[in-house]
């Protein structure tokens, strides 16, 4: 078998459009969703995330407030940044680009985010919704992961998923959101880590492998059923002097082996990544839409 590819640029495209049009909607009746972004020093991946981050807000309407501050800020610059930004109206998102400088205290950064702005989801308040099924802003990567499965035409209910990756923004929230009564969700899960004996033994008998470990080759071809769905959230840099940046992406899945054998897979790049921001997109749409009593 050779497995059909997931665009994610595609479906995420796809999203993309759709709250284009809404965020049309909104304007002919004077709400303009804005997202307040904070980069907090130079990690060039943080760097890049970002501006693909505000470059999606422009190309579909959404108001972004780029702020960009050096490595030096202090916790109290940073948390009176945030301040200013919860009370500010045309602000209805807030995004911190994790990792923050080791200086800063990360769990006071995200606790002191207005939750109704929260629009990555890593407010405790909203974490704790998603797991009691409240509504909430779900997480952009496993909300993503979702959308694109439910999109690709998943069955996820009665699916045995299983995860490798117990993060809390990727294992976790996803293994809450799959295993949650509702739907596209109603799956059985089992969540993988680094102290899983035997990976394989899970991964063999998923419907759904879901990759996010942060390590090449973490699923490989001998891993995974006939037929499995393959999603794969690792995005790891490799060394490789034929490319201008001196690196390339892959993601924690031997692609080229278990596209032969799964029956839908998803690259990397081009897979999850793209989705993530849409997700972002997304949530900052809601939260104006919330605001304004849409
Ligand atoms: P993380 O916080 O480092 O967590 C990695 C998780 O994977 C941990 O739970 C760890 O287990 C587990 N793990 C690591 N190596 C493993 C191994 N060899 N076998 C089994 N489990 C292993 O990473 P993260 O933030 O969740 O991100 C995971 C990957 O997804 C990274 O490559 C990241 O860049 C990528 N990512 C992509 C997107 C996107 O939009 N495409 C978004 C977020 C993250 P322990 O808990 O036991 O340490």
């Amino acid at each position: 078998m050779t497995a059909k590819i997931i665009d994610g640029k595609e479906i995420a495209q796809q999203i993309r459009s759709e709250l284009a049009t809404e965020i049309q909607n909104l304007k002919t009746r004077g709400i303009v969703p804005g997202l307040g972004v904070i980069l907090v020093g130079e990690d060039p991946a943080s760097r890049s995330y970002v501006t693909a981050k505000e470059k999606a807000c422009h190309e579909i309407g959404i108001y972004s407030n780029d702020n960009r501050l050096p490595a030096t800020t202090t916790q109290a610059e940073l948390l009176a940044l945030i301040a200013a930004m919860n009370a500010d109206p045309k602000i209805n998102g807030i995004l911190v680009q994790l990792p923050l400088p080791k200086h800063l205290n990360e769990s006071e950064v995200l606790l002191a985010i207005n939750p109704d702005k929260d629009v990555d989801g890593f407010h405790p308040l909203n974490v704790g919704r998603m797991v009691v099924g409240e509504k909430a802003f779900l997480p952009c990567t496993p909300h993503g992961v979702l959308q694109m499965m439910a999109r690709s035409g998943v069955k996820i209910e009665g699916a045995h998923a299983v995860i490798v990756g117990r993060s809390n923004i990727v294992g976790k929230p996803l293994a809450n959101l799959l295993m949650a009564k509702g739907k596209m969700a109603n799956a059985t899960v089992t969540v993988c880590h680094t102290r899983t004996k035997d990976i394989g033994h899970y991964t063999r008998q998923a419907d759904i492998v879901i990759a996010a470990a942060g390590r090449p080759n973490t699923v490989t071809a001998d891993m995974i059923k006939d037929g499995a769905v393959v999603i794969d959230v690792g995005v790891n840099r490799i060394e490789d002097s034929s490319k201008k940046a001196g690196f390339r992406l892959v993601g924690d899945v031997d692609f080229e082996a278990c596209k032969q054998k799964a029956s839908l897979i998803t690259p990397v790049p081009g897979g999850v990544g793209p989705m993530t921001i849409t997700m972002l997109l997304y949530n900052t749409v809601e939260s104006a839409k919330r605001a304004n009593g849409v």
